[in-house]
């Protein structure tokens, strides 16, 4: 599996015009610069395989992350977006994106995409191959699986059980698998299922940053009697802010150290697999469990999200350290 970790620093927001913006990306879009807190004078670099600043846009994105594994994708390729980074720094603004086409995020440019090659293999081989394609939408929410197509109301508090099957990949049970044949209809599906996500949010405490959104989807491709199925997953993440500083709800704890657990674990992962390592630590979180991560040869997209402003600077530092030990 390959990784690339990329960062992306979003504008300032409307509300934050007057702030001071104190990352930025330096050396030909390879480097993100932030003062050292106790000595601003000083400034700290760190290295990615690229930077995105604000002038970024959606396009940019996809076209340069996201597209290029497309082809691996068709080729029997799994491939793993992830955004990881503290609420409010943009995951959701790259991976969903806003309702305009301009605005659209990298996840509906990647079924776009999808969808016309598709159907192009499709009409090149003469319908000789035949391709479907289905999606699986959940969340982990202090490590229990709650399957998005769910309303909130009918879900079981336990959490969908995961086990594995014989080919020893772990599975979620009784997770419900849509087919998608059109981008109008994954649209549809994905919109009603975000709902989910949102209506929960107001019930749950804003537990909609709190939980890692995953949404699967299954490539299948028909030449006669042969089938090649593939994975593409993209999740948006919990934040990575560290509520056991700010917030001494019980609730919050629980949920601070089952986020903290689950994404050291993801970054151990994302560690072994960039260092060519033989063990890959991917059964210790469910999350990194199903994604089964690291063990195909599939390839795999970290995109950092960052805000620009002082008000998040510690956060800052520590999803930058947290990249750091990725590479
Ligand atoms: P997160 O999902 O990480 O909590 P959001 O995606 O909700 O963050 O982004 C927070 C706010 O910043 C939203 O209002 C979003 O529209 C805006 N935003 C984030 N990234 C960008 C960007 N690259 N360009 C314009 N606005 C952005
Ligand atoms: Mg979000």
């Amino acid at each position: 599996m390959s990784v690339r970790v990329v960062a992306r620093i979003r504008p300032l927001l409307k509300n934050e015009l007057d702030k001071d913006k104190i990352v930025e990306a330096a050396d030909s879009k390879a480097v993100v610069r932030i003062p050292n807190p106790k000595n601003e004078s000083e400034l700290y670099s760190f290295q990615f395989s690229s930077v995105y600043d604000e002038a970024a846009t959606q396009q940019e994105m996809f076209e340069n992350e996201v597209s290029p594994t497309v082809k691996h994708l068709f080729k029997g390729c799994d491939v793993t977006l992830f955004a990881y980074g503290v609420t409010g720094t943009g995951k959701t603004h790259t991976m969903r994106g806003g309702k305009s086409l301009a605005d659209r995020g990298v996840i509906p440019r990647l079924l776009s995409s999808i969808y016309r090659r598709a159907r192009k293999v499709e009409k090149d081989t003469n319908n000789a191959t035949q391709i479907e394609v289905s999606m699986s939408y959940y969340e982990v929410y202090c490590d229990k699986i709650f399957d998005l197509f769910e309303p909130p109301d009918k879900r079981t508090p336990a959490g969908l059980p995961i086990r594995d099957n014989q080919n020893g990949k772990a599975v979620v049970v009784g997770l419900t698998e849509r087919s998608c044949t059109t981008l109008k209809e994954f649209e549809q599906l994905y919109d009603q299922a975000n709902l989910n996500r949102s209506t929960s949010a107001t019930k749950l405490n804003a537990h909609s940053s709190r939980s890692h959104a995953i949404l699967c989807v299954k490539v299948t491709q028909t030449t006669g009697g042969e089938v090649q199925v593939s994975t593409a997953s993209a999740i948006d993440l919990a934040g990575s802010e560290d509520n056991r500083r700010t917030d001494n709800n019980k609730e919050r704890l629980v949920e601070s150290a089952s986020i903290n657990k689950s994404l050291f674990v993801l970054a151990s992962c994302v560690e072994a697999i960039s260092k060519k390592q033989s063990r890959i630590p991917y059964r210790e979180s469910k999350m990194t469990r199903i994604l089964a991560l690291g063990q195909n040869n599939g390839h795999c997209v970290m995109i950092l999200n960052l805000a620009p402003v002082r008000s998040y600077h510690m956060d800052t530092l520590s999803s930058l350290n947290f990249a750091n030990r990725t590479k």
